[in-house]
């Protein structure tokens, strides 16, 4: 059975839709295919690697079980921040100064690698760089983000703090105690984005096919073999580029990550005056509790947001009422806050919260684990896997290729995550009611 946890193989209603430019209509799969690269898996990762392997002249096959950028590539909140999810002193610490430098310098080049394929592909994917926030509700977030910013600006790198006026302005919201924005940081239409990858790998010669699932991954004699229920293509190399929607294809594979459902919900556009009440710089922002808001406004006015929802369980209705509580406490401004839509995605979480390249056999490399940040990281670690195919040493990738490991607590993970997701909900409802009792109006 494929991926009990997944819902409607059609594309869900999103912000994005609207704008996200016509689906690529592709056909499936069918009859015996030869390349030198086959790629599984039509998200962001699938399709950057996809256009990279075939602007190095290789020939590239890709099968995506949905539609281009049905996952989480098309579903997700769209923040473009230039870092991954650890601050730069632990990458050095678990990378050493020299790889996990590199680690960090490559994530900071994710927001200009976007611009760039955006324009040399002229893909119309609303993307612009207006600065990300990130807002704090405890002091001891305060002190990190300080820490943050001490070792951006000492690299002369455009981030600052934002003391609690400072961030009010900014946000358009007394809540918090402040904040940091970091201007590298960029917000995009996600779908368009990755739609608009897939249109580039066609255009640079990749062969890409919708509603195509990889059933079978098989050695056969020096090559790798992958059966669909119509076909089969035969590959030097495969990549499997499906994160939290890993199925059986690989065996273990799936065991490596356990994938975590998150909302996102879409209000009316909201009146004018209120609209330019809130981020008005047109930032993104998301927050420092455990389960963070993640806020964003739309050009046609639409405040888009999301916060963590339960973690597993068949789609339901999520909890709009308590989201709305959320925001409305955040943003009194708003009033009586209706939405047009919500839809929910998996994204792939893991003991260390990071992204992994799984060696799984020679010539079969994995890559998953995003844990919510991937838009900008999966176009990198895509192109990482292209110059693995174009001859690229293991030992020359940003991302070293690691063995996959196994959650060993895999089997018991949908009620250990719900747990730890309402033992977050209980430690954040406890400081944000610190947080209400100690904030007064920001003189
Ligand atoms: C709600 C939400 C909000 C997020 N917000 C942000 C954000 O603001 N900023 C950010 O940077 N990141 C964010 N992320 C994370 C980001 O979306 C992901 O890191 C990124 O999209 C992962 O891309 P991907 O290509 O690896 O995987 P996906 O886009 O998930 O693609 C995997 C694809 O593999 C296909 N597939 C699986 N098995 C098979 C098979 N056997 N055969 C064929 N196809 C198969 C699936 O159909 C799917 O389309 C968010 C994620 C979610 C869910």
């Amino acid at each position: 059975m494929h991926l009990p946890l997944h819902d409607d193989p059609r594309p869900p209603q999103t912000t994005y839709t609207a704008g996200g430019g016509k689906p690529l209509g592709l056909g499936s799969l069918s009859g015996a295919h030869r390349c030198d690269v086959a790629i599984v898996g039509g998200g962001i990762a699938g399709c950057s690697a996809a256009l990279h392997a075939a602007e190095a002249g290789a020939r590239v096959v890709l099968l995506e079980a949905h539609q281009i950028g049905w996952g989480a590539s098309g579903r997700n909140a769209g923040h473009v921040p230039p870092a991954t999810k650890h601050d730069p002193d632990q990458v050095i610490a678990r990378y050493g100064a020299e790889a996990g430098q590199r680690l960090i310098d490559a994530a900071e080049q994710g927001p200009p690698l976007l611009a760039e394929l955006i324009e040399r592909h002229r893909i119309d994917c609303d993307y612009s760089v207006p600065g990300i926030i990130m807002a704090a509700h405890t002091e001891a977030a305060m002190r990190a983000n300080e820490k943050r910013v001490a070792y951006w600006q000492a690299r002369g790198r455009p981030v600052e703090l934002l003391d609690r006026r400072q961030a009010a302005e900014m946000i358009g919201s007394e809540y918090y105690l402040g904040g940091w924005i970091d201007r590298r940081g960029g917000k995009i239409n996600p779908l368009a984005y990755v739609r608009g990858l897939a249109r580039a790998a066609i255009e640079a010669g990749a062969s890409l096919h919708e509603a195509t699932r990889a059933t079978r991954l098989a050695r056969n004699g020096g090559k790798w073999r992958l059966t669909t229920s119509q076909g089969e293509v035969e590959a030097d190399r495969v990549f499997l580029c499906t994160n939290a929607y890993t199925d059986d294809l690989w065996p273990g594979l799936r065991a490596t990550i356990v994938p975590v459902r998150a909302y996102q919900f879409a209000s009316r556009p909201l009146r004018d005056n209120v609209r330019k009440s809130i981020l008005p710089g047109g930032q993104p922002m998301t927050d420092s509790r455990r389960l963070l808001s993640g806020i964003r406004i739309h050009g046609d006015g639409r405040l888009q947001f999301g916060g963590q929802g339960p973690a597993f369980g068949p789609q339901g209705a999520p909890h709009w009422r308590a989201t709305r509580a959320r925001l409305e406490r955040i943003f009194p401004q708003l009033g009586n806050l209706e939405t047009d839509f919500w839809w929910t995605g998996f994204m792939a979480m893991n003991a260390d919260n990071s992204w992994h390249i799984h060696e799984l056999a020679p010539g079969l490399l994995a890559m998953l684990g995003c844990n919510g940040r991937g838009v900008a990281l999966a176009t990198l670690w895509g192109r990482e896997l292209a110059r693995h195919a174009a001859g690229a040493p293991a030992r020359d990738f940003v991302l070293p290729p690691s063995q996959p490991r196994r959650l060993w607590l895999h089997p018991v993970a949908r009620p250990l995550v719900s747990a730890l997701i309402q033992y977050y909900a209980l430690r954040d409802a406890i400081e944000i009611r610190r947080l209400e009792r100690q904030v007064r109006p920001v003189p």
